[in-house]
């Protein structure tokens, strides 16, 4: 039977940290034999800037073009309208318009930031304290909850702080992996981290993520997982990285879906 290849975490040169135009990664998906391609590039938010993304004149355009290129390309691939946006609960009629008025057709909940119990915006980069990974999983959870997002973006992503696998970090784990199995949303394993180096961290010599414990533990839950490529070079849309990422969910006996539509 053939391999079935798709992608829906896939970034474009609008969020300026990421080479290639639409149609350069529509070109990549077909000499790589994909079926489906989804557009995933960084959300702009009409009045935040939270960097790192397309500026709000440039969703129409970016829009318009994955139109352009469904029509000409038809008969030979499924591309998709998607855009990779954080779940903030303040931004939710927002939400709502792009997938109504904007035609958008699935939000990634890449959740760079994330909301304190006292309410204020942190960046999960550089998350103050091990507690802070229950506060991530807790907003994450709300965001799976609305029902505005068809996946989670690197849902293990808050191990890119300096923090051991503990009871704290398996808790978050805990709480995120029950909302998807609640919610029915994908969970994401992120390609992406494989293309970085590995470093030491308290749990040992590691990449960021995909962290081996949150996988092991989504592996003995219900839940549905999507490798996503988070390529930001179309070279990378379907590289090692991917394939080691198909590989390490089997491993698991997690078998990765192929469609987020
Ligand atoms: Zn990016
Ligand atoms: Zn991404």
């Amino acid at each position: 039977m053939k391999e079935i290849r798709t992608n829906f975490h896939t970034h474009v040169q609008r969020c300026r940290h990421a080479g290639g135009t639409e149609e350069d990664y529509v070109k990549e998906a077909l000499a790589k034999g994909l079926s489906q391609l989804g557009f995933s590039d960084h959300a702009p938010f009409p009045e935040s800037d939270y960097g790192m993304r397309m500026p709000f004149g440039e969703l129409g355009d970016y829009l318009d073009t994955i139109n352009t290129l469904t029509k000409k390309y038809q008969s030979q691939i499924i591309l998709w309208k998607g855009l990779e946006i954080e779940y903030l609960p303040e931004h939710c009629d927002y939400y709502e318009e792009l997938l109504t008025k904007w035609g958008v057709d699935y939000l990634l909940m890449g959740e760079h930031y994330y909301k304190t119990q006292q309410g204020g915006t942190e960046n999960i980069y550089s998350a103050p304290a091990p507690e802070s990974c229950l506060e991530y999983a807790h907003t994450l959870a709300e965001g799976m909850r609305s029902g505005y997002f068809k996946a989670v973006a690197h849902p293990d992503v808050y191990m890119i702080n300096p923090f051991a696998w503990d009871d704290i970090s398996r808790k978050a784990a805990d709480i995120i992996i029950d909302a998807a199995v609640a919610t029915d949303t994908v969970l994401e394993y992120n390609a992406n981290g494989f293309r970085r180096e590995q470093k030491q961290y308290p749990d040992g010599v590691r990449y960021q993520y995909p962290h081996a414990g949150f996988w092991e533990m989504a592996a003995q839950a219900p839940v549905r997982a999507i490798v996503g490529s988070d390529c930001h070079d179309p070279s990378s849309l379907w590289d090692c990285a991917v394939e080691a990422s198909y590989r390490r969910l089997r491993e698991l006996g997690l078998e990765p879906v192929v469609s987020l539509l």
